[in-house]
C-alpha cells in the first residue's frame, strides 16, 4: 500500500481564527479563553503557554499576550468551511475533531496527482480560501500520518515514504509521547521502565508492555510501535451509539451516591462523544435491579447537543422516573448510552457550543486530554446550580426529594 493517507490538522485553530478575523492580532501572542486557555497562538506558545493551562499562569508566562474570549460560532463556521474543502479533495474523509481529519487520496493519482501534491494543494486552498494555516502529514497508515503532522507543525507538510525501512527509521527514534493515545500517565509508566523511544517499545515486546499497561493498552501500543496499523479511513463514519455503564454491587445506595455515579457516567461518555466530534440527540438510561430485572428508558431532544449539563438533565429526569422501581428492587447497575449521533461539522447541530457551559465542557476536555481523566473532578456544585428544566421529557412524574 502506498502512502495515501493524509492527516490534516489546523494549527492553533481557535487562535488562528482570531488572528484571521482581527489583523491587529496577527504576529502577536494570542490566548483564547481567560479562565482556562482554550487555545494559544504559536507566538504565545513560544513563551510556554499551552492549551488547558490556567489563565493566570499563562499571563505570567506571557504578560503581553492578547487574551480574547472564545467565539464558538466563528470556529464552528470555519470548521464547516474547512471540512467542505476536505470533502472536495477526497470522497474518503473521516473527521477526528472540529479541526482535524483523515483523508485517503488513493485512486486520485490520475485526476489530482500524487498524494504529496494533493496535500500541498489542500494546504494552499485552506490558506487562501479560508485564511487558516493547515498542517498535513502523509503516510501509509493513520498512525504514521498523525505523527507526521504533529512533527510538521506549524504550517507544514511531511511525507513518510512507504517502504518499511523509511517508516522504521522515522518511527523508532521518536519519544513514546508521540504515539497517538499515550498520555502523560502512560508515558510516566513507560519512562519508569526505561522505555523512552518508540524503538525501545518495539524492542521490549508485547508481554512487557502488557505487564506495564494492561492487556488492551499494552497490545495496542505494541502494534503501533511495531508499525502495525491496519485501520482504514472511513468516510462519513457514524457510530450508532456510545455508552458507558457502572456496576454498583448489591449494597443499597443513597440517592446522592446514585446521582454521583450517573454524573460520572455522563461526564465520561460526553467527553468521548465530543472528542469524536459528535453530538447526540437521544439519551438512553439502562438499569439493572437487585432481582436482575432490567429497565431501559430514553428521552430525545429536538436538536443534537454536545452539552454535558443538557444530557445530565435528561438522564436525571429518566432516573427520577424510575425511583419507585429502584426503591422496590434495589439498583445494581446503571448505564448511559447516547444515540442519534450527529457529526458536529454538519449543519444539523444546533450551536451547542455557544454558551458558557459548553465552553466549560471543552476546557475540561482539554485539561483531561492533557493530564488524565481524573485531573479535574467537576465539582458536584457546578451541577447543583442547574435547574431541571426538561420540557421534552414524556410523562415525567413528580420527582420526590429533588
Ligand atoms: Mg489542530
Amino acid at each position: 500500500l502506498p502512502s495515501t493517507i493524509l492527516h490534516a490538522d489546523l494549527d492553533a485553530f481557535f487562535a488562528s481564527v482570531e488572528q484571521r478575523d482581527d489583523p491587529a492580532l496577527r504576529g502577536r501572542p494570542v490566548i483564547v479563553g481567560g479562565g482556562v486557555v482554550l487555545a494559544a497562538s504559536y507566538e504565545a506558545r513560544a513563551f510556554g503557554v499551552r492549551g488547558a493551562m490556567g489563565g493566570r499562569r499563562a499571563r505570567t508566562l506571557c504578560p503581553h499576550a492578547v487574551v480574547v474570549p472564545p467565539r464558538m460560532k466563528a470556529y464552528s463556521a470555519a470548521s464547516r468551511a474547512v471540512f467542505a474543502v476536505f470533502r472536495d479533495t477526497s470522497p474518503l474523509v473521516e473527521g477526528v475533531s472540529i479541526d482535524e481529519a483523515f483523508l485517503d487520496v488513493r485512486g486520485l493519482e490520475r485526476i489530482a496527482g500524487a498524494p504529496h501534491e494533493i496535500a500541498a494543494r489542500l494546504r494552499a486552498r485552506v490558506r487562501t480560501e479560508i485564511g487558516l494555516p493547515l498542517t498535513v502529514g502523509v503516510a501509509r497508515t493513520k498512525h504514521l500520518a498523525k505523527i507526521a503532522s504533529g512533527l510538521a507543525k506549524p504550517d507544514g507538510l511531511l511525507v513518510v515514504a512507504d517502504d518499511p525501512r523509511s517508516e522504521r527509521d522515522f518511527l523508532h527514534p521518536l519519544a513514546v509521547e508521540r504515539i497517538w493515545g499515550v498520555g502523560p500517565k502512560s508515558a510516566a509508566v513507560l519512562h519508569a521502565a526505561g522505555l523512552n523511544t518508540i524503538g525501545e517499545l518495539a524492542a521490549a515486546g508485547e508481554d512487557v508492555l502488557v505487564a506495564l499497561l494492561g492487556r488492551h493498552a499494552g497490545r495496542h501500543l505494541h502494534r503501533l510501535a511495531t508499525n502495525h496499523d491496519p485501520r482504514p479511513v472511513r468516510a462519513g463514519r457514524r457510530r450508532r451509539s456510545m455508552g458507558s455503564q457502572s456496576a454498583l454491587g448489591r449494597r443499597a445506595r443513597s440517592e446522592a451516591e446514585i446521582d454521583a455515579v450517573l454524573m460520572a457516567l455522563v461526564e465520561r461518555v460526553m467527553r468521548r462523544m465530543r472528542r469524536a466530534g459528535l453530538g447526540c440527540r437521544t439519551v438512553v438510561l439502562r438499569l439493572r435491579f437487585g432481582d436482575y430485572a432490567r429497565a431501559t428508558r430514553s428521552s430525545s431532544l429536538r436538536r443534537a447537543t454536545r452539552r454535558t449539563d443538557t444530557v445530565l438533565g435528561l438522564a436525571r429526569g429518566l432516573l427520577a422516573a424510575c425511583a419507585p422501581l429502584i426503591a422496590e428492587r434495589g439498583l445494581t447497575l446503571i448505564g448511559i448510552s447516547l444515540t442519534s449521533l450527529t457529526d458536529d461539522d454538519g449543519a444539523q447541530l444546533e450551536l451547542p457550543f455557544d454558551g458558557r457551559p459548553a465552553v466549560l465542557d471543552d476546557a475540561l476536555d482539554q485539561v483531561r486530554d492533557r493530564f488524565g481523566a481524573n485531573a479535574i473532578r467537576r465539582a458536584a456544585l457546578v451541577h447543583r446550580t442547574i435547574g431541571p428544566a426538561m420540557p421534552t421529557l414524556p410523562d415525567r412524574p413528580d420527582e420526590p426529594g429533588r
